[in-house]
């Protein structure tokens, strides 16, 4: 297996050849989930804006508040209230998130206190400056908040209102267009007839990319012949990306390849890797520019493996997202593998008891293997396990997040 490439210089060279969008457009930050940064997003506040209460309690001065001395409570600063400078030798009875007001210096929770008709004495002292959320700690006037590339989750758009922001730079939406080869393959809801098998390949890159937060396009299935595919890949080259799955072999019947020269070029890489192995990268021309090409194996699983493994870091770059590789861990292997692969093998694995276990079939064809794990174990060519030695586990929410 000489020509073959590892899995690292496969990943690298697609990496490289990934020509990040630079078009921005600004949106209401509601509508920018999922969305990738485009401008850095510096804060025009202090968050929290004032020193504020992180307790139901008393504000007061620590050194009025020992031995158990009974002080006047003179306001009341419920969140969302300013209260006044407290009055010496008193205490101000206060709310989780309101401003602490001048001239106290710290916080006593009220499970710490005691209290009476209009007067409060602390029965356990707190530290100097206790429970006082200080203006700025979390972000600071002029800080950089988030940064371009970012992609926009959940978390990312909570920070972003934190600081007021309502609309968000974002990159434009990346196109994708998808088509299907195989003269077996039949659309679900369709009788299938001998020799035939369901498109399963085009509800699950549909998902996963819908997952990513592209622009879809969707061209369906394409019969195994040069004429058809040629016009449905000049078909797709509209679009940013142009990704297919199956017929990208080099067998009689795969004609992608041959389409994909016909109007640009090509790089057919064989992956040292188990499922998947076929990748192929090109550029096709279209008017005004070229289109990414990606050809996907035709078998779901090898098709699955191979786009989280190499083209959704492709795509999340080409997005304007700063792809990271996904976090992986070791634990016991709970399998033996007996005779060590050729290649180096991704297996679908669900951790039980703390051990990776391995799906029963590992074929390449058993999609079912997928919807059951949690995750692939990585285990490297010529290497042979026993149950308890250390595995490479990398969960799927790394590799789809
Ligand atoms: P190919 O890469 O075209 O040689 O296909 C490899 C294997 O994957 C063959 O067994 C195909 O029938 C199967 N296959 C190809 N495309 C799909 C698809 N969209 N859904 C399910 N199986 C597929
Ligand atoms: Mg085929």
């Amino acid at each position: 297996m000489n020509n073959m490439l590892s899995v690292e210089d496969a990943q690298a060279r697609l990496l490289a050849a990934a020509t990040p969008v630079v078009e921005s457009e600004t949106l209401p930050a509601e509508n920018a989930l999922g969305r990738v940064l485009a401008a850095r997003l510096v804060s025009g506040v202090d968050v929290p804006p004032l020193d504020n209460s992180a307790m139901d309690g008393y504000a007061l001065r620590l050194a009025q508040a020992d031995a158990g001395q009974w002080l006047p409570v003179s306001q009341r600063i419920p969140a969302g209230h300013l209260g006044q400078a407290l009055q010496s030798g008193t205490a101000a009875r206060i709310f989780t998130g309101a401003p602490v007001p001048e001239r106290a210096d710290c916080v006593v929770m009220q499970e710490d206190c005691e209290s009476r008709d209009g007067e409060v004495r602390v029965m356990r002292p707190p530290k100097a400056a206790a429970n006082i959320r200080r203006a700025g700690e979390a972000i600071r006037i002029g800080q950089t908040v988030l940064a371009p590339g970012t992609r926009l989750g959940p978390a990312q758009l909570g920070v972003a209102a934190s600081v007021g922001e309502t609309r968000l730079t974002v990159y434009r939406r990346l196109k994708v267009a998808v088509f299907f080869t195989g003269d077996e393959i039949v659309p679900p809801g369709q009788p299938l007839a001998p020799g035939r098998i369901y498109n399963s390949n085009r509800a699950m890159l549909i998902g996963l990319l819908n997952q990513l937060g592209v622009e879809v396009i969707d061209l369906g299935q394409v019969a195994d012949s040069l004429d058809a595919t040629l016009a449905t890949l000049q078909r797709a080259a509209s679009a940013d990306v142009v990704i297919t799955s199956g017929g990208v072999s080099v067998g009689e019947e795969d004609h992608v390849r041959a389409a994909v020269e016909k109007i640009g070029r090509i790089d057919l890489w064989q992956v040292a890797m188990k499922p998947g192995k076929p990748l192929a990268h090109g550029l096709i021309g279209k008017p005004g520019g070229m289109a990414d090409f990606i050809g996907l194996p035709g078998n779901p699983v090898s098709a699955y493996v191979v786009f989280c493994l190499f083209v959704r870091p492709f795509l999340l770059k080409r997005m304007g997202a700063t792809p990271h590789a996904p976090a992986s861990f070791t634990l016991p292997a709970g399998f033996n593998r007996d005779r060590p692969g050729k290649r180096r093998e991704f297996m679908r694995a669900r951790i039980e008891q703390g051990q990776a276990v391995l799906f029963p079939n590992q074929s390449s064809g058993v999609l079912t293997s997928l919807a059951w794990a949690d995750g692939l174990v990585d285990v490297d060519a010529g290497v042979s396990l026993q149950a308890g030695e250390p595995v490479r586990f990398i969960p799927f929410a790394e590799l789809l997040a």
